[in-house]
């Protein structure tokens, strides 16, 4: 078997305050490992999406874009309950790129409520396309399985199946030495089989190298403004949410190869093409005999003596320029 591993679970600088990824380096390094393949799913956005896209082309890697958005438990109208859960989504076609800008921009402007929020119904409305996975242990899956709710969870394995359909919802397993993590991978190891689903293997990715942690450490206490010394402050529980090489992850995950080939699976599955160099403005129709430009000549010329009394030299020149 080839040592081929693609991370689908990776946030950049653009998760903010949370990510302490540069792209260039992202990239970079993905390279210097062999990768071919390499996804970014920021949290509840996709401000970095072009630039890596165009960072990954340049490097030879293809880009799969992607989001871990927010859901929020019930409607993302409602502004009451501050819970919500993590969802990986990643873009499989063009379809499901243009879907993905849907998701994520009525999670900012329809849904924010400390944090831009979506919900099911917006998943069903622009699912085509796009490849779901289960997320971390803040998912809404493994938040079930955390509170020994086998039959909620279930429920909800049986929802997102409903809404992505079952070739396009994965189960996702993480280990980042969290207690949680060993709990919750179990479960989906047996609902797997039991829902014939596909296992997929992901590090939580926040930083680059390894000893990026205290950066990305010190990113959290200005998001949650607190100081570094705090003791009950939020912070991660170790070092290892960097991009893994294909050794450090078959380590982990070597019991569960499915786990890791399914990224490949699921890598080779996602082509979005990006269109640079022309602009995308909305045509605006205009009377038989005129183009764009002329038509907009016209219609000044037509308004100019409603505006000014005398069209003199001045008016024309002005005109002119203006134009
Ligand atoms: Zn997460
Ligand atoms: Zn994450």
């Amino acid at each position: 078997m080839t040592k081929r591993f693609t991370h689908l679970h990776v946030h950049t600088e653009y998760s903010l305050l949370d990510g302490a990824s540069k792209i260039p380096e992202l990239v970079a390094y993905a390279k210097e490992l062999g990768m071919d393949s390499l996804a970014i799913t920021d949290h509840g956005a996709m401000y970095g999406a072009v630039e890596f896209y165009q960072e990954c082309t340049k490097a030879g890697i293809k880009p799969i874009i992607g989001c871990e958005v927010y859901l929020a438990k019930g409607s993302h109208l409602g502004k009451n309950n501050r819970g919500m859960y993590h969802l990986i989504l990643l873009a499989e076609n063009d379809t499901g790129y243009h879907n993905l800008m849907k998701i994520v921009s009525i999670g900012q402007l329809e849904g924010f409520y400390y944090k831009p929020r979506v919900d099911k119904d917006v998943l069903r409305t622009y699912h085509e396309g796009v490849i779901c996975l289960s997320a971390c242990v803040a998912g809404e899956v493994p938040q079930m399985i955390l509170q020994d709710n086998l039959e909620g969870a279930r429920r909800c394995i049986q929802e997102y199946i409903d809404i992505f359909g079952k070739e396009n919802y994965f189960l996702e397993i993480q280990d980042h030495d969290l207690d949680e993590e060993h709990k919750v991978s179990a479960e989906l190891k047996q609902l797997a089989q039991e829902f014939g689903l596909g296992l997929v293997a992901t590090n939580d990715l926040h930083y680059v190298q390894q000893n990026d942690a205290a950066a990305q450490d010190i990113l959290l206490c200005i998001q949650t403004t607190s100081t570094v010394d705090e003791p009950d402050r939020m912070r991660f529980n170790n070092d290892s949410y960097y991009l893994k090489s294909y050794d450090e992850m078959e380590a982990l995950f070597g019991d569960c190869s499915e786990a890791l080939s399914n990224t490949n699976k699921i890598a080779d599955r996602c082509n979005v093409k990006m269109e640079f160099g022309h602009l995308l403005l909305p045509e605006f129709p205009v009377p038989e005999g005129f183009d764009a430009v002329s038509y907009l000549r016209h219609l000044c010329e037509e308004a100019l003596p409603k505006r000014y009394e005398v069209v003199d030299e001045k008016v024309r020149k002005r005109l002119d320029f203006e134009l």
